[in-house]
């Protein structure tokens, strides 16, 4: 599964990160990023629950 961030819609708070830290990080502009954006299959159910539980629908999952 891969991920993104429409960086349009991202809010910055930072709640990805405390989802899935090992996929999501906070950059130096204050929004998240992609830091595996190919997700191995031991970390897709924490990207998909922070992808589900962003409060503004910024990431993209395509599975
Ligand atoms: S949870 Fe969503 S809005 Fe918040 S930092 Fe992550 S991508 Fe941005």
């Amino acid at each position: 599964m891969r991920v993104s961030i429409d960086v349009d819609c991202c809010a910055g708070h930072g709640a990805c990160v405390d989802t899935c830290p090992e996929v999501f990080v906070i950059g130096d502009d204050g929004y998240a990023e992609v830091i595996l954006a190919e997700v191995p299959d031991a970390l897709i159910d924490a990207a998909r629950r922070a992808a589900r539980e962003c409060p503004t629908r910024a990431i993209l999952t395509d599975g």
